[in-house]
C-alpha cells in the first residue's frame, strides 16, 4: 500500500501539513472488510496494534504527509470564508482495485489550525451513525462516501454529558466541495481557482478536459451529478439535514452524515436537525437548496468562465430539468411502472401518503403485495393496478430495510454503553436492503407510536 498526497501537491494553498491526536485507549469498533479489501488494505492486518494505528493517523507510512483542508461554505446561507477542516485530516490517497483514486481521511482526530472554538473531537455515537447511514446508502446504490472503520479513543469528550471519543476513517472520491470553490474563489488567486478546477477535471469529470468550454463542462458535470444524487435521496425518503455548501461535493457523492435520517412517515415539512429551525433543509426543500449551492458554485466559477453569467445561468437550469426527470422516472419505477410518467397519478399518491401519515418506506412493499398500505387508497388503487404494474420489479428498488431512526437510535445508545451486537444486527440488515429474510421482522417494521418527534444532534 502506499499512500499519495496528490491534493496536498497540487494544491499547497488549501492544505495545511497537520498531525492526528495519539489516543489514550484505543478499540477498533467496526471495520468495513469488504472496503478494506477493495483500497487494497489486508482486514486482518487493520485489526492489529498497528493497523489500528493506521486508522487513527498516529503511525503512517513514511511517505504520508496527512493535511487539514480549507475550504468556505454558506451555513444556513450565510458566507464563512474560512471554514475548514477543523477536527478531520485528510490522510492522502489510495489506488482502489479498480485503479481509481480514493481519498482517505478522519473525523475526530484532533484540533487543527481551522478548529475555532472546537474541541476538535467526535464522540462514539455520531460517528457510527455515519458508519451505519453510509453503509446503507452504498447498499441502496446511492453515490456517497464511505466509513472504512470507526475507532473507539478512549478519551472522553464533553458535549451536553461526558460520552467516548471516536475517530472515524472514511473514504471519498475526493473531499472537494463547493465550498473548496468559494474559498479558492474568495482568495482572489485565479491561477489557484483554475488549478482547483483542473484538478476537480482530472479526478471526477475527465470528460470535460476535452469540451470546447472545460470549466463550463466541469459545471455542468457537477449540475448532473447532484441532479442525479438528491433525485435519489428525495426517491429514498433520505433527509441529509445539513446542506451547507461545504456539504456538498463535486464528485456528486454524499458527505458529511450529521444529523440525517431517514423519513418515516411521509412529508415534505420533515426536518430531523435540531439546528434547522426555519426548515431550509426539510425534506421536501432539498432539490432547491442543491440548486441554490450549485449557483454558489457558479458565482465561484465565474472568473474561469470569462464571467459569462448567461452561460453559467443556461448551465445551471440543466438541474432542474434533470431532477425532473430522474424524479419522476424513479418515482415510476418505484410503482413497477414503465412507459409515459402519469404525474397526476403519483401526485395524488404522495398527496394520500401525506395526508394519511403513512410510513414511506412500508408503503412501497405493501403497496407489491407485502401487507397493509395503512391509509384508504381506494380510489388511486384501481388506477394503479390498471396500469400492470411488474411487482417483482418494485421490490428490487424499494428497500425493505433502511436505517430506521428508532433503530438507530436503540443501536447508537447500546454501543455507547460498550454493546456493539444491536448496531452489527442493523448494519446486516442495511447492508442487502432489497432482500427480505426471516427473523428481521422488526427492521422492517415502522417506528412504534411512542417514538415520537425526531431529532438527531449535529453530530459534532
Ligand atoms: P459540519 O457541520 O460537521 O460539516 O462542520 C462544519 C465545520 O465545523 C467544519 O469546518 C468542521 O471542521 C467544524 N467542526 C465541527 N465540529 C468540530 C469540532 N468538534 N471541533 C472543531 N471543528 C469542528
Ligand atoms: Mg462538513
Amino acid at each position: 500500500m502506499t499512500i499519495g498526497n496528490r491534493f496536498a501537491r497540487e494544491l499547497p494553498e488549501m492544505a495545511v501539513r497537520w498531525q492526528a491526536e495519539d489516543a489514550p485507549e484505543p478499540r477498533l469498533l467496526v471495520l468495513d472488510e469488504s472496503l478494506a479489501a477493495d483500497l487494497g488494505l489486508d482486514p486482518a492486518w487493520l485489526r492489529t496494534p498497528e493497523g489500528v494505528g493506521f486508522l487513527l493517523g498516529t503511525a503512517l507510512p513514511e511517505e504520508a504527509t496527512p493535511v487539514a483542508q480549507a475550504y468556505a461554505g454558506h451555513q444556513f446561507g450565510h458566507f464563512v470564508p474560512r471554514l475548514g477542516d477543523g477536527r478531520a485530516l485528510l490522510l492522502g490517497e489510495l489506488t482502489d482495485r479498480g485503479g481509481r483514486l480514493r481519498d482517505l481521511h478522519l473525523k475526530g482526530s484532533g484540533r487543527t489550525p481551522f478548529a475555532r472554538g472546537g474541541d476538535g473531537l467526535a464522540a462514539v455515537g455520531p460517528m457510527l451513525r455515519e458508519y451505519v447511514v453510509s453503509r446503507a446508502m452504498h447498499a441502496l446504490g446511492i453515490p456517497t462516501t464511505r466509513s472504512l472503520a470507526v475507532v473507539a479513543t478512549g478519551r472522553t469528550v464533553y458535549r451536553e454529558s461526558p460520552l467516548p471519543g471516536a475517530v472515524l476513517a472514511r473514504v471519498a472520491a475526493s473531499h472537494l466541495r463547493v465550498g473548496s470553490f468559494q474559498y479558492a474563489r474568495a482568495t482572489g488567486d485565479h491561477d489557484l481557482l483554475r488549478r482547483l478546477a483542473d484538478h476537480a477535471i482530472s479526478r471526477h469529470h475527465p470528460d470535460a478536459a476535452g469540451a470546447e468550454r472545460p470549466y463550463l463542462a466541469l459545471f455542468e458535470a457537477v449540475v448532473t451529478a447532484q441532479a442525479a444524487l438528491v433525485s435519489r435521496w428525495m426517491l429514498a425518503g433520505f433527509v441529509h439535514g445539513v446542506m451547507n455548501t461545504d456539504n456538498m461535493t463535486i464528485s456528486g457523492e454524499t458527505i458529511d452524515y450529521g444529523p440525517c435520517a431517514f423519513m418515516d412517515a411521509f412529508d415534505p415539512a420533515t426536518v430531523y436537525s435540531s439546528i434547522d429551525q426555519g426548515g431550509r433543509y426539510a425534506y421536501g426543500n432539498q432539490p432547491l437548496v442543491a440548486e441554490w449551492n450549485l449557483a454558489r458554485l457558479a458565482e465561484a466559477l465565474l472568473p474561469l468562465l470569462d464571467d459569462d453569467q448567461d452561460a453559467a445561468v443556461a448551465t445551471l437550469g440543466l438541474f432542474r430539468t434533470r431532477y425532473n426527470e430522474l424524479s419522476s422516472a424513479g418515482m415510476w419505477e418505484k410503482l413497477g411502472l414503465s412507459g409515459d410518467v402519469d404525474r397526476a397519478l403519483v401526485e395524488e399518491l404522495l398527496t394520500l401518503l401525506h395526508k394519511g401519515g403513512v410510513d414511506y418506506t412500508s408503503f412501497f412493499r405493501a403497496l407489491s403485495g407485502h401487507g397493509e398500505l395503512g391509509a384508504d387508497f381506494d380510489d388511486w388503487l384501481p388506477r394503479w393496478r390498471a396500469l400492470g404494474p411488474d411487482t417483482a420489479a418494485m421490490d428490487r428498488v424499494n428497500p425493505v430495510y433502511i436505517p430506521r431512526n428508532h433503530l438507530v437510535e436503540e443501536a447508537l445508545a447500546a454501543a455507547t454503553d460498550g454493546d456493539l451486537a444491536p448496531l452489527d444486527r442493523l448494519v446486516q440488515a442495511v447492508s442487502a436492503p432489497f432482500e427480505e429474510r426471516p427473523g428481521l421482522e422488526r427492521y422492517a417494521a415502522p417506528a412504534p407510536q411512542d417514538f415520537g418527534v425526531y431529532r438527531t444532534f449535529c453530530g459534532t
